[in-house]
C-alpha cells in the first residue's frame, strides 16, 4: 500500500512512522521542515486530566506510546513521567475536579485526592494557598523539539521517503489514488492522510468537506534557568479564565508556562503566530498563584504558534466521508501533543487494516453537518 501524508508535523511525522512499520510504502510532504508548525511551540504537557471523555482511550494509547518513545526512536525525546498535579482555590475548582475524577474513573484514567498539607509536603513552593488538588502520577512532559524529526527519522529508517520544503501546487484524486504536484516533483499514491494541522481544514473543504476550525495562537514563556525543584506539570482547576495558568521546570531549570492569556488570531497565510507582550503581565499574575517563586525570575522569551481550534474542541480523525482513500487527522485544538504517537498509530492502524480498535467516532469530519441538520 502507498501512502502520502501531508504535513510533518506530530500527527504527520508519527503517522508515517507506525504506518511504514506496518508495511506500507510512505512519503511525507512537508513544506518547511518537519516538526516546525504547533508542534514545536507546544508546551510539551503529557497530560489525560480534564480531556474530553471519549479522548481518553487515544489519550492512554498515547500514553503507553510516550512510554517506549526512546527505545522505539532510538533517542530519548524526554519523556519523563513526573507526574501532573491541578492545583484548586476554591469549592467550584474542587467539585469539577470531583465530577471529573468520578466520570473519568470508568474510563480508566485514576486522579489521586491530594489536600493541602500534602501538597506542602510533597510539592514544595507550589500554591500555598490551594486547598486541595488532583495528582495523575503516570502523566508528565516531553520535549516539543525532539518528537516530530524523532519519528521522521525513524520512518526514513524503515524506508518512509520524508520530503521538506515541497510546496504543494496541485492535489487531485485520481482514477487509482492521488495526485500530489510540488515544487519538488509529482508524488501518486493510493491513499492520503491530511494532517497539515491548522491548514488540515483547507485541504477538507478541498475535497467537499467543510468544518469549522478556527486558527489561534495559546502564548507561552519561559525564565532564565533556577535549581531544579519541580518535578510534576503544574495545572489548575478553575472556572475563571484569567486563573488558567500552567507551568513546568524543565531539566535545565527554565520554567516554561502558558494559559490564563487569551490566545491570539492567526492568519493561515504565512500562518505566524505573535505571541503579544500586553497578554504577559496578566498570565505571570495567574502562574504566581501557583508558583509564588516566579515573581523573583526573569522571563527571558516568549512564543506562541499556529493551532487549529475546532469549534467543539475535538480532533477530526478518521476516513473521509466524501472520498475514498483519504483521511483526515488535524484541528488538535491545542491539545494533540498528548495525543500524537496514539493518533499516529491508530491512523496507521485504519488506514492499513480498515479499522481501528480506539474508537474515533466522535471525531469524525462530518460530525457538524450531521449536527445542524
Ligand atoms: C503554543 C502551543 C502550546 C501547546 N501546548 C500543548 C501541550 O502542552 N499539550 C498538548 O497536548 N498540546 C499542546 N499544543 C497542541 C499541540 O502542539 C498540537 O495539537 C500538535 O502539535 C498538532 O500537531 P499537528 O501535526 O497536527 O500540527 P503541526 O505541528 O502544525 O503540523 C502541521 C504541518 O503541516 C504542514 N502543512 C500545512 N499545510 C501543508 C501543505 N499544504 N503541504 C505540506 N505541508 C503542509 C505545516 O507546515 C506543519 O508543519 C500546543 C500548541 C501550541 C501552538
Amino acid at each position: 500500500m502507498d501512502v502520502i501524508v501531508l504535513g510533518g508535523g506530530l500527527m504527520g511525522t508519527a503517522s508515517a512512522y507506525f504506518l511504514a512499520r506496518r508495511g506500507a510504502r510512505v512519503t511525507l510532504i512537508e513544506r518547511n521542515q518537519v516538526g516546525t508548525g504547533a508542534t514545536v511551540a507546544s508546551f510539551g504537557n503529557i497530560r489525560r486530566t480534564g480531556r474530553h471523555l471519549t479522548q481518553l482511550p487515544l489519550a492512554h494509547r498515547s500514553l503507553s506510546l510516550w512510554g517506549e518513545a526512546e527505545k522505539m526512536l532510538g533517542q530519548d525525546v524526554e519523556f519523563r513521567a513526573t507526574g501532573h498535579i491541578r492545583l484548586i482555590f476554591d469549592e467550584d475548582g474542587l467539585a469539577d475536579m470531583r465530577a471529573y475524577a468520578e466520570a473519568a474513573r470508568p474510563w480508566g484514567l485514576e486522579l489521586e485526592e491530594l489536600g493541602s498539607r500534602e501538597i506542602s509536603a510533597r510539592f514544595p513552593g507550589l500554591g500555598p494557598d490551594a486547598i486541595a488538588a488532583s495528582f495523575s502520577p503516570q502523566d508528565g512532559s516531553g520535549n516539543p523539539r525532539l518528537i516530530a524529526p524523532a519519528f521522521a527519522e525513524a520512518a526514513r529508517k524503515l524506508g518512509a521517503e520524508i520530503i521538506e520544503g515541497a510546496l504543494v501546487e496541485k492535489l487531485e484524486r485520481t482514477n487509482s489514488g492521488f495526485l500530489v504536484a510540488t515544487s519538488k516533483g509529482s508524488f501518486a499514491a493510493e491513499c492520503l492522510l491530511n494532517a497539515a494541522g491548522a491548514w488540515g481544514a483547507g485541504i477538507a473543504a478541498q475535497f467537499g468537506e467543510e468544518v469549522p476550525l478556527d486558527a489561534r495562537g495559546p502564548q507561552m514563556g519561559v525564565t532564565e534557568p533556577l535549581p531544579h525543584r519541580i518535578l510534576p506539570v503544574v495545572g489548575i482547576w478553575t472556572r475563571d479564565k484569567e486563573h488558567g495558568a500552567y507551568l513546568r521546570q524543565v531539566e535545565r531549570g527554565n520554567i516554561v508556562f502558558g494559559g490564563a492569556a487569551e490566545r491570539v488570531s492567526v492568519d493561515l497565510d504565512p500562518g505566524h503566530a505573535i505571541a503579544d507582550p500586553l497578554r504577559l503581565p496578566v498570565q505571570l499574575r495567574a502562574v504566581a498563584r501557583l508558583l509564588p517563586a516566579i515573581a523573583e525570575v526573569a522571563v527571558i522569551r516568549t512564543w506562541s504558534g499556529c493551532e487549529g481550534y475546532m469549534r467543539d474542541m475535538l480532533p477530526v480523525m478518521g476516513q473521509s466521508a466524501t472520498t475514498p482513500g483519504l483521511f483526515h487527522a488535524f484541528g488538535f485544538s491545542g491539545h494533540g501533543f498528548q495525543l500524537g504517537p496514539g493518533v499516529g498509530d491508530a491512523m496507521a492502524e485504519l488506514i492499513t487494516t480498515d479499522r481501528c480498535e480506539t474508537p474515533l467516532d466522535d471525531f469524525s469530519v462530518d460530525r457538524f453537518s450531521h449536527h445542524s441538520s
